[in-house]
């Protein structure tokens, strides 16, 4: 478009979008910038009267009783008011009291009382309006106002109307008539938000009744009663002052009127004229200056023009329209640049600086990428290749031969693994033929020499690139262009393959572990026969090794085992190391379990033979559970019953193998489910402490009891502590149990005669697992029983566990003033040997040994000889299990101190020991001829 003839067509087009109203809310917006040029104080003569949220607070719930409007008017009558305008809707009667005082104060006033008065559809759906002004009753003594207003399409409101229609009446708006407007009720002026709203005086409710406004604030003065409390939602969006009370609005309002300030706007004419004019000057200015110059023009003249409208406003209350002026000067300005700048060369400007800007960020990325990146042309050459892919092929030496330190140009066949170079000429083709390679990473695992192993993964992408054109403007052909990318990932495949070693083999034999063992057995074809089986072994004594010459000897050691153990198998069979100095061996290649024994026999000798290393000898044994295969059971369940027989082996002394039967599994059942119970019933509280009375032989007199506790199976009744103490040791619940039995027994001992004792058993795993010198301090403290009143019974298998740690605590517990009874004597070790290096003062003599007085003769022989020996070292003995006077008769000669047995009584609950306490006749032994 030729800029001629421009100023005409864009004066035509501004003039008519303002005369269809276009331009109104833009008008909107600069009239309402204007504002905050002015500064206009109102004049003071309105004064609004607030009812807000502490009023409400002070003088009751919410709506007020109408007596309160009717202080409000005397109370503002004494202060001199000369108007009273209500911005509350009194439409609806209240209480006839109320309304009555309300109507007296009306009456009474000297200022004249206006009440609001206002149209509202006459339901939410209806477009109909009904008026409502106040009850009659109030009506007829004041005068009508209308509150209603009308907001912009944009919510807020710049307008207040004169006055309206209601019910059929012309009634003045409460703004008209504190405003003193006496032109009628037809129409709407603007109000001008030049008037400083947020300066006009407000007085809450509770402060005009209370008496703290002076005469001086209201003589003479309007006022708006009306709400500002949030909770009564009487608020209007304003330009300048933001959301503002509906009788402050009223106020802004009345004020615009007061000070004669409704504002007034340019009508089209006007605007016309000066469009008109705006438009010669451009069309003069544009014969007369530079493009650029005249650009300056049209941006002084918007800046003087919207100046002007200012100075109008605040000056004259005249709010001039320039939105049509604007817009024909800023579309002025744009025709000039457009025509100035060539549209089409600044497009590709910005085109061409972003392409240029993702090639920076394109190249950067591949530079800077820890992958290897090469990009491939269609030839087979290098178009480029980033750092980590020329660190990588000068490392496996191929790019070595090109001597460069780029890699553009060298054809990628010649740097790359074979396997990659084949990839981008498949990729290649494949392209060429239609297709797309499938971009899946690919491994690549190849020793580029002999000591160097590499393992690659790499992904081949192809695209298209546009051929563009020639010189000559002929298109060229498109181009395939290759992206390898690749990574090093040859540590993280080393560490993945030896997680997976290790997964499956045991690392210090090398032999497979138990699930790659299951593994190969569930991978056998060959039917099993009667005698295959799986066995369990166990090398006894390695601790000791490990102990005495350190955990490499016993490594050492167990590679020797391996290696003896290997010399015997047979094809077929398959050995495993399963941790710990335990190995699973499958034997697959005989037919006849007593040769299956007999191979267990002689790979226990053969293992068993000493071992010589670095100088040292050490001897260790072999444990052997066997299980033979039966049909329905896997091997898995092969192997646990493997190790079950291994532990009915160990459990028996002189035993080294032993083979799994049935029964086995059953008492394993049987014990963990009592293992299971014994945890809840001792938070069950199923336990008791029984007391067995001991007596001295002299005298048969009661010396005291030995305490031994009782549980009670809520289904299975009494368990022997026979059966459940060794499995409550094993879970370590003896600790928590025997400190409650020695506490109970040491509480309860107490209440009986002083010259009772009592002996508690203790396990070893409370010196090994608790803290024991503790559990008896605390026991002896919470039942304030005398320490010589306290014996603690242990057994031989204690002082197997580490006997310094062991004698300490012994040690520690005498320094206390207890005593310690050696219990079941001549059942374990048996090492006098012992008994000189503990700290014990009394032997209990096992009950086997009593019974078998009278059965054999070395029975007595035995007594007799640890009676003496107890005797020359200052200790005391005690009999177990004395059921018959003859037993004690014969104890009592042999040298024995005290006894203890059915004879005397069972073992029995604290009721009826404490009876016996009580009755108990000392116990005269039968005289029996000595021989
Ligand atoms: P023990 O300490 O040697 O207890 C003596 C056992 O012999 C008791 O069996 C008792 O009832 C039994 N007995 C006593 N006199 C006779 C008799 O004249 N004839 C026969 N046939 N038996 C007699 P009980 O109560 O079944 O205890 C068995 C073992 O359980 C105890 O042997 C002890 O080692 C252990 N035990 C019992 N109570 C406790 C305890 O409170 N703590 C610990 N750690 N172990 C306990
Ligand atoms: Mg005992
Ligand atoms: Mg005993």
């Amino acid at each position: 478009m030729g800029l001629r003839k421009s100023p005409v067509l864009v004066i035509c087009l501004a003039f008519t979008l303002h005369f269809f109203g276009l331009f109104e809310p833009v008008d909107r917006f600069l009239r309402d910038m204007r504002f905050s040029a002015d500064n206009r104080a109102p004049t003071g003569d309105i004064v609004l009267i607030d009812i807000d949220a502490a009023s409400i607070e002070k003088l009751g719930a919410w709506p007020w009783k109408r007596r309160i409007y009717g202080d409000i008017i005397d109370r503002l009558n004494t202060l001199g008011v000369s108007e009273i305008a209500f911005d509350i809707d009194f439409s609806s009667p209240s209480n006839p009291y109320d309304d009555a005082l309300f109507a007296k104060a009306i009456e009474r006033s000297d200022a004249l009382v206006i009440l609001a008065a206002f149209n509202q559809p006459k339901s939410v759906l209806s477009e109909e309006l009904h008026g409502n002004s106040a009850i009659s009753q109030l009506g007829d003594l004041s005068w009508p106002a209308s509150v209603n207003v009308f907001p912009d399409p944009d919510s807020v409101i710049r307008t207040f109307p004169f006055g309206e229609e209601i019910n059929g009446e012309p009634v003045q708006s409460i703004a008209a008539v504190l405003g003193g407007f006496s032109g009628g009720t037809d129409g709407a002026y603007l109000i001008d938000f030049g008037i400083r709203a947020d300066l006009i005086e407000h007085i809450p409710v509770h402060d005009l009744l209370n008496g703290s406004v002076p005469a001086e604030q209201l003589n003479g003065r309007k006022v708006i009663v009306g709400a500002s409390a949030a909770e009564l939602r009487d608020f209007f969006a304003i330009p300048r002052f933001g959301i503002i009370s509906g009788h402050l609005l009223q106020a802004v309002a009345a004020e615009t009127l007061l000070q004669n300030r409704a504002l007034l706007q340019s009508d089209n004419p006007i605007t016309a004229g000066l469009l008109l004019l705006v438009g010669a000057g451009l069309f003069f200015l544009q014969r007369k200056v530079r493009w650029s110059q005249m650009l300056l023009a049209c941006v002084v003249f918007a800046l003087a023009l919207e100046a002007g409208a200012a100075v109008l406003q605040v000056a004259y209350a005249d709010a001039m329209r320039t939105a049509a002026l604007h817009f024909a000067v800023f579309s002025f300005a744009t025709l000039i640049v457009f025509r100035e700048i060539n549209l089409g060369k600044l497009l590709q400007v910005i085109y061409e600086s972003r392409i240029e800007n993702m090639r920076i960020i394109f190249d950067r990325v591949i530079a800077d990428n820890f992958d290897g990146i090469v990009i491939v042309q269609e030839d087979g050459t290098i178009h480029n290749a980033n750092r980590a892919a020329l660190a990588f092929f000068s490392e496996i030496g191929t790019a070595k031969r090109f001597g460069s330190k780029t890699l553009k140009g060298i054809r990628f066949q010649l740097i790359a693994p074979e396997e990659m170079g084949v990839a981008v000429e498949q990729a290649i083709s494949l392209m060429r033929s239609g297709g797309s390679p499938n971009g899946g990473p690919i491994v690549l695992d190849y020793r580029p020499d002999h000591d160097q192993r590499l393992v690659i993964e790499y992904v081949v992408t192809a695209s298209w690139l546009d051929g563009g054109m020639d010189r000559s403007g002929q298109a060229k052909p498109d181009q395939v262009v290759i992206c390898v990318s690749f990574r090093d990932i040859t540590d993280r495949k080393i560490a993945e393959e030896r997680l997976d070693y290790m997964a499956r083999f045991d690392e210090l034999t090398g032999l497979p572990n138990r699930r790659r063992f299951i593994e190969l057995l569930d991978e056998q074809s060959e039917e099993p026969g009667p005698a295959t089986a799986v066995l369990h072994l166990s090398v006894d004594r390695l601790q000791q090794v490990k102990d005495a010459l350190g955990g490499d000897f016993a490594d050492s050691i167990l590679k020797q085992v391996v290696v003896r153990l290997r010399s015997l198998l047979c094809s077929g069979d398959v050995l495993s190391a399963i941790g710990d100095g335990e190995f699973l061996l499958f034997v697959g290649s005989l037919d006849d379990r007593a040769v299956v024994e007999e191979l267990v026999k002689c790979t226990i000798e053969d293992v068993s033979q000493p071992y010589y290393l670095e100088g040292h000898g050490a001897a260790i044994g072999l444990t052997v559970g066997i299980a033979y295969h039966a049909s329905g059971v896997s091997y898995d369940s092969l192997a646990k019953r493997a190790g079950i027989a291994l532990d009915a082996a160990r459990a028996q002394t002189g035993v080294s193998f032993s083979v799994f039967d049935d029964r086995m599994e059953s008492r394993i059942k049987t014990r963990q489910a009592l293992e299971l119970d014994l945890w809840k019933a001792f938070e069950r509280d199923q336990f008791s402490v029984y007391y067995q009375p001991q007596i001295s032989l002299s005298s048969g007199k009661l010396i005291g009891a030995e305490a031994l506790v009782r549980w009670i199976h809520p289904e299975r009744g009494p368990v022997s502590p026979g059966e459940f103490i060794p499995i409550a040791e094993q879970s370590n619940l003896i600790v928590d149990l025997g400190a409650w039995i020695l506490e109970r027994a040491c509480l309860e001992a107490a209440k009986w005669p002083n010259d009772l004792k009592v002996a508690v058993n203790l396990s070893p795993v409370q010196f090994m697992q608790g803290d024991v010198v503790k559990t008896v301090e605390r026991a002896l403290e919470r039942s304030h029983l005398p320490v010589s009143r306290l014996d603690l019974e242990i057994t031989e298998s204690l002082f197997v566990e580490d006997s310094d740690h062991i004698l300490s605590l012994m040690q520690q517990i005498k320094d206390m003033g207890l005593r310690f009874a050696l219990d079941d004597f001549g059942t374990g070790y048996s090492s006098l040997g012992y008994i000189q290096s503990f700290p014990i003062d009394k032997i209990k003599i096992d009950q086997s040994f009593v019974r078998g007085i009278g059965l054999d003769s070395q029975s007595l022989a035995i007594i007799r000889s640890v009676a003496t020996l107890a005797t020359d070292l200052n200790m005391e003995t005690v009999a177990e299990g004395i059921e018959t006077p003859e037993q004690q008769a014969l104890l009592h000669l042999a040298g024995c101190t005290y006894g203890q047995g059915y004879l005397y009584g069972k073992p029995m609950p604290t009721a009826d020991w404490e009876r016996l306490i009580g009755q108990f006749e000392p116990v005269k032994a039968p005289l029996i001829a000595v021989s």
